[in-house]
């Protein structure tokens, strides 16, 4: 068995035996990484709340045949502003619920890991931005193959007439290309879409309300058609 050092954001933990939590997090050398905290339920125990959800650590994890153990915790960066305020913690608790739903076990997720941290860093820095969740879900969509087409056709791959948009085509349709159950938009959704996915986190476009609400029904609803499931924080936000 070996000592190891790793980072991460954590992203979900329970309780595990008696005192003990597993302590889910992200990893950008490793992806996801599931590891114990023993005796983190005890009054006094030596990881204070090093450990919560949401905070950037860094680890030294003791290699288990099954889980990895933490032995040493030291605080990167905690995100406290975020945590003060309630709609910043459920729009964090969706980024993070997104990350855990996109990553997978020993696999490298350097742009996923900075997605996510991006993404804290700007709620943590004050209110969150309309677009925030919307840009996020469409940069994950990027981040495991499934971009959607938003300045194009994902048919033929003209740039005008696009009317429509499929979950399963992958994106924006023409009108030549449009499949049955393709949904309608209005005009000017996916330019707007196309500006989220492709602007900096940190550096949102100011909202346009008119558009803010249909574009995060759609990149939800495109993410959750490509992960084959609900994200359940999404409907908290009422998205
Ligand atoms: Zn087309």
């Amino acid at each position: 068995m070996a000592i190891r050092h790793d980072q991460g954001i954590v992203l979900r933990s329970f309780p595990f035996g008696e005192a003990d939590k597993v302590v889910v997090l992200l990893s950008p050398n490793n992806g996801k990484l599931r590891t114990v905290a023993k005796g983190i339920r005890k009054t006094k125990s030596r990881f204070g709340g090093r450990l919560e959800t949401f905070s950037h650590v860094d680890l030294v994890l003791y290699e288990g045949r099954n889980l990895d153990t933490i032995t040493q915790v030291e605080m990167i960066e905690a995100f406290h502003s975020l945590r003060a305020d309630l709609d910043r913690v459920v729009t964090a608790g969706a980024m993070v619920e997104v990350a855990d739903a996109v990553a997978q076990e020993n696999e490298t997720s350097v742009r996923l890991f900075l997605l996510l941290q991006r993404g804290l860093k700007s709620l943590d820095a004050g209110p969150a931005h309309p677009d925030l969740i919307s840009s996020f879900l469409l940069k994950a969509a990027d981040t495991i193959g499934v971009a959607p087409a938003l300045d194009r056709c994902a048919g033929c791959g003209r740039a005008d007439g696009l009317h429509r948009f499929s979950f399963p085509a992958g994106g924006a349709l023409c009108d030549r290309c449009r499949t049955p159950g393709a949904y309608a938009l209005r005009d000017g959704l996916t330019d707007y879409l196309a500006v989220l996915a492709a602007a900096d986190l940190g550096d949102l476009p100011g909202p346009d309300e008119s558009f803010s609400g249909e574009a995060r029904g759609v990149a939800r609803r495109f993410i959750e058609y490509h992960l084959e499931r609900q994200i359940q924080s999404l409907a908290v936000l009422d998205v």
